[in-house]
């Protein structure tokens, strides 16, 4: 329906096309059929306000992009949240864009959502940069705050790794007892929550403390104890 030329140099790319020759028709086209062993397409000229049908060799289609059928296969064994239309979501849209939630995971290009060339391009460069950096120093820094298992309460019923987003927790096969890995682990607390038994306690934010921090609140313990008086005074 319109020209939206928006990066550098397209508006310019428009015109020279047009110069030589392609003709742009602003309308919506409805159908495509055969016709003398032809292709016909038919369509509303809107700025005309006429149906036309316009012959040709060949249609070519610009259809929408949608993600790769084995995508979903991927997430799941990567453990990658993804968007409402199904591709691969960043952690971040502006501060994190090539990271996932999954530390160590990077996305680059399509699988992210639909990106033309030049995207791609700058897209996959971010990507080998930020696992550089991790291959570069060799290191990598983990939580403190991970979550521990108290093993003779777990019940092994599963409930807390089906709602970790890090894949951190696994069940021991043969004690049926859920494990944390403490490199995957980045403290998000939802096993915490989703444990029916509360056998899981985050270092440094167990449920003791949280139980302190609420009463503190509500007792009001942190405020000041003499809340300066204010008058108002009529002039
Ligand atoms: S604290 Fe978060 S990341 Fe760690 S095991 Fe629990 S759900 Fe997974
Ligand atoms: S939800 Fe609790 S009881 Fe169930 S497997 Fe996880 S830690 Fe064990």
């Amino acid at each position: 329906m319109d020209v939206r030329a928006f990066g550098k140099g397209f508006e310019e790319f428009y015109d020279l096309v047009r110069s030589e020759g392609i003709i742009y028709r602003r309308g919506n086209p409805s159908e495509i059929i055969r016709r003398n062993g032809r292709v016909v397409v038919r369509a509303e000229d809107t700025l005309l306000n006429k149906l036309v049908e316009v012959e040709a060799d060949q249609v070519v289609l610009a259809v929408g992009m949608l993600p790769h059928p084995e995508a979903k296969r991927i997430a799941q064994l990567l453990k990658l949240s993804r968007s409402e239309d199904n591709f691969f979501m960043e952690a971040h849209p502006k501060l994190r864009p090539v990271e996932t939630a999954t530390a160590g995971v990077f996305l680059a290009g399509c699988c992210q959502g639909p990106k033309d060339i030049a995207e791609s391009l700058t897209h996959a460069r971010a990507a080998a940069s930020s696992a550089l950096i991790l291959l570069i120093n060799g290191q990598v820094q983990v939580e403190a705050a991970t979550a521990t298992i108290d093993r003779d309460l777990c019940a092994g019923c599963g409930q807390c790794a089906a709602v970790c987003p890090y894949g951190a927790l696994t069940l021991h096969l043969v004690h049926n007892i859920m494990t944390v890995n403490p490199v995957l682990c980045r403290g998000c607390g939802s096993c915490a929550a989703a444990c029916p038994s509360g056998t899981i306690n985050v270092h440094h934010f167990t449920f003791d403390q949280f139980m302190a921090q609420i009463e503190a609140l509500s007792t009001g313990f942190w405020l000041p104890t003499k809340i300066p008086k204010i008058e108002m005074v009529a002039t």
